[in-house]
């Protein structure tokens, strides 16, 4: 048995395609003959690989590179693939044609399982399926613990097709609409009538409730080919997210004049990603005013009382909550970067995933510290990273006292299905203990501690 991170999806068993890094680029000619019992295994995936494999019916992906909260990760587990990631010497130990038995939540993998461990594993599959069918019940609930304390369960998307799974999963809104891939899909840039239909048809989707979309967040991980990206020795620390929208305004206010216009159809928030000052705040909120300006000018309708807000997800951003949270109509935390910058570790680096952990103290302090300046300022406060659905880290931000969370589709039900059985009074403890926490490990055994007594 080969042992990685499991990232997405459940248990199944297919046919192994294995490719060299090299044989990517031209995956049409081994994917040709793909069907939905096919496992590919590769070393590594970059975004966009994961999204071609789309066009493909495979059932699942392993590799030897890659982090739980990477976006190739978040794109596995919103295409509902089963995927196994970060598994080292996985080339050298599987061929093309073997039998691969791939557990997606326990991250194991058996190459050619004999009939007993087939039955083994058949035996939890059926029953998560049975799990699964508890969890679709709660569909039409609201999402409340039992000590009455509400809060609404959003979904994220980086399509629009996505926002119909939201909605067909019970989700209160859409907390994180990513808008990368409406730009890396292509080979030109949309124009504003092309941006303004795809938010038009979410809203559509919606019926009413919120989306909250966040501005090209290009750079780090998303380089979108066409675009004159200067290449950088440290993407990830580089003119990533709001600095490329400052830096190329007219792409910023295109995308923003079409998110306005469709604002008159629907409820809308914006949300800027990656910002570590005041100033850039300031100034992407000039540049959205003046549209505002030239929009009353043409008499273009759109929603005046539209909120601008703030991901924290970095640790000068976090640090300076207090003073976002005055200037800002809302924040979401982006736990997936304001962990990758406190504690320096690369989000998809599988060498320091030891490190890389949400429950480290400092990502807890900056989160327990934002959420309270939010509540001071009684602004709305969100959790839209991959931690927003762990279970383990909800009565924490439960506690902490988040109103939305937003979370793959995919898991908006069992997220709802976890909140509706806590009690935040029988965890309250757990606040009082955080403060004296050294280390992710004594963070999770306090945690599981409470949740054991609850
Ligand atoms: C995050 O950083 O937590 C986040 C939601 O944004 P992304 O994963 O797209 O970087
Ligand atoms: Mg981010």
């Amino acid at each position: 048995m080969l042992s990685g991170m499991g990232v997405a999806g459940r248990i199944v068993m297919g046919t192994v395609i294995r490719l060299e890094s090299e044989q990517l680029s031209d995956m049409e000619k081994y994917l040709e003959n793909t069907n939905e019992k096919s496992i590919l295994i590769t070393p590594e995936l970059s975004v966009k690989d994961v999204i071609r494999l789309g066009n493909y019916p495979i059932v699942g992906f392993v590799t030897e590179k890659g982090g739980f909260n990477s976006h190739l990760a978040i794109l596995a587990r919103k295409m509902e693939l089963t995927a196994v990631i970060g598994v080292p010497g996985c080339m050298d130990f599987i061929e093309s044609g073997d039998t691969v038995l791939l557990d997606g939540i326990k991250g194991n993998l058996v190459v050619n399982p004999r009939s007993s461990t087939i039955e083994h594993y058949m035996k939890i599959k059926q029953k998560l399926e049975n799990d699964q069918s508890r969890i679709n019940s709660y569909a039409e609930m609201e999402t409340m613990t039992l000590d009455g304390y509400k809060l609404a369960l959003m979904g994220n998307v980086d399509d629009v097709e996505d926002v119909e799974r939201v909605v067909q999963s019970g989700g209160e809104g859409v907390g994180l609409f990513r808008t990368e891939n409406l730009f890396a899909r292509r080979e030109n840039l949309p124009t504003e009538d092309e941006q303004f239909e795809i938010y038009l048809q979410a809203a559509k989707t919606m019926g009413g409730k919120t989306i909250v979309v966040r501005t090209l967040d290009a750079g780090g991980d998303h380089r979108i080919h066409y675009l004159d990206q200067e290449k950088e020795e440290n993407p990830f620390l580089g003119c990533r997210g709001i600095r490329f929208s400052l830096k190329r305004p007219d792409i910023f206010k295109t995308q923003c004049r079409a998110i306005l216009r469709a604002s008159a159809y629907g409820r809308f928030r914006i949300i800027l990603p990656m910002l570590c000052s005041l100033a850039e705040f300031r100034r992407a909120k000039n540049v959205i005013s003046l549209i505002k300006e030239e929009l009353d000018t043409l008499k273009i309708p759109y929603d005046r009382d539209i909120q601008l807000g703030v991901m924290v997800e970095t640790p000068a951003a976090a640090w300076m909550a207090d003073m976002f949270a005055r200037e800002a109509d809302f924040i979401s935390i982006g736990t997936n970067d304001l962990t990758q910058y406190t504690v320096a570790a690369d989000r998809g680096n599988k060498q320091i995933a030891y490190l890389y952990s949400n429950y480290h103290p400092a990502v807890l302090r900056s989160i327990r510290y934002t959420i309270q300046c939010c509540k001071k300022e009684g602004i709305t406060v969100s959790i839209c990273g991959e931690a927003a659905s762990d279970s383990k880290l909800l009565p924490l931000f439960l506690l902490f006292g988040v109103d939305e969370l937003s979370v793959s589709p995919s898991l908006i039900l069992k997220t709802r299905q976890q909140i509706n059985q806590l009690n935040r009074e029988k965890l309250r403890g757990i606040l009082e203990a955080l403060d004296n926490l050294g280390s992710i490990e004594e963070t999770e055994s306090c945690i599981d501690a409470f949740l054991a007594l609850s």
